[in-house]
């Protein structure tokens, strides 16, 4: 897919946190846009996606001089009361044009001068373990959760060709665990998987968290049905994993692998 990029120069990087980020906050955004582009991303429902000209996934803002701006929000924000920071809500961190920009990598220097209360990083990509050197300097205030929504490649391409491939991001899951770092794996939207996906999880970490586009979509599923997702179950023909109580097959796995008090369902595994 054809990418274009622009460079901006960003009024404010820390948002407040409000909806199914309560409990944060702030967001905090590196980008505007996202090459990774699902199918079924929520973003494309918002108006930053919807009063663009470009279709999503086909552009990306570069917020130029974020690290600086951050310092002084952080600096200020921490005045007010605790800062808690979800990085991030509307694109990904580590999306490929990180690899070169390494703006979201200048943020966590950053965040390691001026630390916030509590970090979470959200991401699809196996990037985030570039930076482990800095995460481990922000090791007991941070978190990385890294969404593995199947086991299935068949099924990965189906709904998110552009997003890195699933064994990376375990191994990514591997690397952090290993390192001591608090992490965990986000099935989010959970999609159809193998038998022996709750296994494969289960070998890379301990803590997981469970979403489905009913709960988690922020319209009770309607977004994701206006997005046309049910199309792509019907062509897999796995139409029977797209209900609301599909989620529960993996959670009872999940039951069988991971301490209750280490699986997480929907919004409560992306709080604080
Ligand atoms: S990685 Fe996240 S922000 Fe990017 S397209 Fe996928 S769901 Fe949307």
């Amino acid at each position: 897919m054809r990418q274009s990029f622009t460079r901006k120069i960003p009024k404010q990087l820390l948002n407040p946190a409000s909806g199914y980020l309560t409990g944060y906050s702030h967001t905090l955004n590196p980008y505007a846009g996202c090459a990774f582009s699902c199918s079924y991303c929520y973003v494309r429902e918002m108006p930053v996606a919807k009063f663009r000209s470009e279709p999503w996934g086909t552009w990306v803002d570069i917020k130029e001089g974020a690290a600086a701006l951050l310092a002084k929000e952080l600096v200020k924000a921490r005045r007010k009361g605790p800062v808690s920071i979800f990085m991030s809500s509307s694109t990904d961190p580590y999306q490929p044009v990180e690899y070169r920009e390494q703006l979201t990598r200048s943020l966590l220097e950053t965040m390691v001068q001026e630390k916030p209360d509590f970090l979470l990083v959200q991401t699809r990509s196996p990037l985030v373990t570039r930076d482990v050197d800095l995460l481990l300097q922000l090791k007991e205030r941070v978190r990385i959760s890294i969404t593995v929504e199947t086991d299935l490649e068949s099924v990965r391409r189906a709904f998110t060709p552009a997003a890195p491939p699933l064994a990376a991001r375990l191994q990514a899951l591997k690397q952090l665990s290993a390192e001591g770092l608090d992490v965990q794996a986000a099935i989010s939207p959970v999609l159809p998987s193998s038998e022996q996906f709750v296994e494969r999880l289960a070998e890379v970490v301990d803590r997981v968290c469970i979403d489905d586009f009913f709960m988690g979509d922020g319209s009770l599923g309607k977004r994701t049905e206006r997005l046309g997702i049910r199309r792509i179950y019907e062509e897999l023909d796995l139409s029977d994993w797209y209900d609301r109580n599909a989620y529960q097959r993996v959670l009872s796995s999940l039951k069988a692998h991971f301490p209750e008090n280490r699986i997480y369902v929907s919004q409560a595994g992306f709080l604080p």
